[in-house]
C-alpha cells in the first residue's frame, strides 16, 4: 500500500483496517473479530449494520440529503426537534443542530451567554466547570474542559473556567466520606460563585457521570439536587453535557435523571446517531429560549451542516430504534449485570482498585497497591496497556483519565453497544479476564508488581 497519508491519533502506529460490523462485533481485513467493547467512543450505542438503519439512510438520500438551514426546513429535522423535546423531561427544549459534542457544547456556551444579554444583564459571560471534565476539543468546549493532558498545549489561548473539585468519592479531594461530606464538593460551587460574582458568571457546565476525564464518575445522591438549588439561587444557568451519558447509556434516556433534576441546557452527541452520522445537539428549554424569542429572535451560532436532513433523518430512525428495542431499559438491566461481572473481577485482578458507572457506562480505575490506592508511574501508561492488550485480544476498550489529575492515574471505559445480550457480556468479560491477566504477567516480568 502506498505511504499513509492519513492523520491518525499516533502517527508511529499501525491500525488495523476495519472490514464491516454486525452487532456488538467489528472484523478487520486480516478477518480478525472484535467485541466493541466501547462501541467506539461510546457512540455506536445500537450496534453495528443495523438495517432499518441502513434502509432510512438510502430512503432520505434518495428524497433529499441537503438543504442550507436559512432557506429551508425540513420533516426530519422538525420531527427530530419535537422528539427530542418530548424526551426530556422538565418541560419543553428547543434543539440547534450541530456535528460534533465539542460544537454541542460550545454552543451551549454561546447561547448561555445571549441569554443574559438579551435579559439586559451584560457581563454574564464565563461558563464555570469542573477538574476532571471534558467538554470538547474546540478552543470554548476545551476552556470548559478540566481535562490537564488535553489542555495542556494550548493553556496560553483558554479561558480558565475549570475551577471547583470533582464529585471523585474514591478520591475525595476534601479527603471526606459521603454522606457526612455533606456534599462539600458541590456546595464549592457557591463558593466560587461568591469568590468570582455571580454577576460575571452566566453557566455552569457538568457530566452528569463523568466519561473520558474520569473513568465513569458517578456522583452520590442528592449531588446534583445541591447543585441546581446553587445555581438557581445565584441566577445560573446549568448546563448538562450528555454527549456520552444521553440516550439510554446510564439507563435513563438522560443520566441527569437519576439524581430526579432538569437542566437549563442540554448538549448531545454520540448515542444520538449511534455513529450512523455525524450529528450532535443543543437542546435549549423554553425558559432560556424566551428572551432570545421577545428579542433578537436570533442565536448567533451555526454550522453549514447543521440541521441537514440526512443527518436528522438518520438520528431519528436512531431514536426511533433505542425506543422501540426498549434500550434505555436493557442498558440498565445489562448494565448491572456488567458490573456485577467487573466486580467478580476485581476479586481475581489486584491491579483494579474501583469498578464503577451506571447503565452501560461503566469504569474502571487501576491502582499500583489496593490500601493505598497510589496509581502507578505515569511512564508506566498502564491504560494503554490494557487497551492494546484488549485490542490484541479482540476486545475494544475505551482509554480514560483518572487518579491524580496530570500526574498519574489509569482507568479505561468498558460501555458496549446497549444491543448487548448476557451471553455477550460473559464473552466480554472472559476476553477482559484474559486481557488483566496478560497486563499483569507483564507488570510481574517487568518487576513493576508481585506475583
Ligand atoms: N462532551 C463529552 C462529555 C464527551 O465525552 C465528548 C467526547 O468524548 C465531547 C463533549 C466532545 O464530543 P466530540 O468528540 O463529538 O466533539
Amino acid at each position: 500500500m502506498d505511504a499513509t497519508r492519513l492523520i491518525k491519533p499516533l502517527l508511529d502506529k499501525e491500525y488495523p483496517m476495519i472490514s464491516h460490523g454486525d452487532g456488538i462485533y467489528l472484523y478487520d481485513t486480516n478477518g480478525k473479530r472484535y467485541i466493541d467493547g466501547s462501541s467506539g467512543a461510546i457512540t455506536a450505542s445500537i450496534g453495528h449494520g443495523v438495517k432499518e438503519i441502513i434502509e432510512e439512510i438510502e430512503k432520505q438520500a434518495n428524497k433529499i440529503s441537503f438543504v442550507y438551514r436559512s432557506q429551508f426546513t425540513s420533516e426530519p429535522a422538525e420531527k427530530l426537534a419535537k422528539k427530542l423535546s418530548d424526551l426530556a423531561k422538565g418541560g419543553e427544549y428547543w434543539s440547534f443542530f450541530v456535528n460534533s459534542g465539542s460544537e454541542a457544547t460550545e454552543t451551549a456556551m454561546k447561547i448561555a451567554i445571549q441569554h443574559w444579554q438579551e435579559k439586559g444583564i451584560k457581563g454574564k459571560n464565563k461558563i464555570l466547570s469542573r477538574w476532571m471534565s471534558y467538554h470538547g476539543i474546540t478552543i470554548g468546549a476545551l476552556s470548559m474542559s478540566g481535562h490537564t493532558g488535553r489542555r495542556a498545549r494550548f493553556v496560553p489561548l483558554l479561558e480558565d473556567f475549570p475551577t471547583i473539585q470533582p464529585p471523585y468519592c474514591f478520591r475525595c479531594p476534601f479527603n471526606a466520606t459521603y454522606p457526612a461530606c455533606n456534599h462539600m464538593c458541590a456546595t464549592e460551587l457557591e463558593q466560587a460563585i461568591n469568590r468570582i460574582g455571580a454577576d460575571h458568571i452566566a453557566a455552569f457546565i457538568a457530566e452528569p457521570i463523568i466519561g473520558a476525564a474520569g473513568g465513569a464518575i458517578v456522583p452520590p445522591p442528592g449531588y446534583y439536587q445541591v447543585i441546581k438549588e446553587i445555581c438557581k439561587k445565584h441566577n445560573i444557568l446549568f448546563i448538562a453535557d450528555e454527549v456520552m451519558t444521553g440516550m439510554g447509556r446510564t439507563g435513563k434516556m438522560f443520566a441527569l435523571e437519576h439524581w430526579d433534576t432538569h437542566a437549563d441546557i442540554i448538549a448531545l452527541g454520540k448515542g444520538m446517531s449511534a455513529g450512523y452520522t455525524p450529528i450532535a445537539a443543543t437542546l435549549v428549554s423554553e425558559k432560556v429560549m424566551e428572551p432570545i424569542q421577545k428579542g433578537s429572535k436570533l442565536i448567533m451560532s451555526g454550522h453549514t451542516y447543521s440541521a441537514n436532513p440526512q443527518s436528522t433523518a438518520v438520528a431519528l430512525a436512531v431514536v426511533s430504534y433505542i425506543e422501540t428495542h426498549n434500550l434505555v431499559e436493557k442498558s440498565a438491566k445489562n448494565g448491572k449485570y456488567l458490573n456485577t461481572k467487573l466486580e467478580e473481577l476485581q476479586k481475581k485482578h489486584p491491579i483494579i482498585g474501583d469498578v464503577r458507572g451506571k447503565g452501560l457506562m461503566c469504569g474502571i480505575e487501576f491502582v499500583s497497591d489496593m490500601i493505598t490506592k497510589f496509581p502507578f508511574k505515569k511512564e508506566i501508561d498502564l491504560t494503554s496497556l490494557v487497551v492494546s492488550q484488549g485490542q490484541n485480544n479482540g476486545l475494544l476498550l475505551y482509554p480514560a483519565a483518572a487518579g491524580i489529575e496530570g500526574v498519574g492515574g489509569d482507568a479505561i471505559l468498558v460501555a458496549p453497544p446497549l444491543t448487548i445480550t448476557t451471553q455477550q457480556i460473559d464473552e466480554l468479560i472472559e476476553l477482559l479476564d484474559q486481557t488483566f491477566e496478560d497486563v499483569e504477567a507483564e507488570l510481574q516480568k517487568k518487576g513493576i508488581i508481585s506475583t
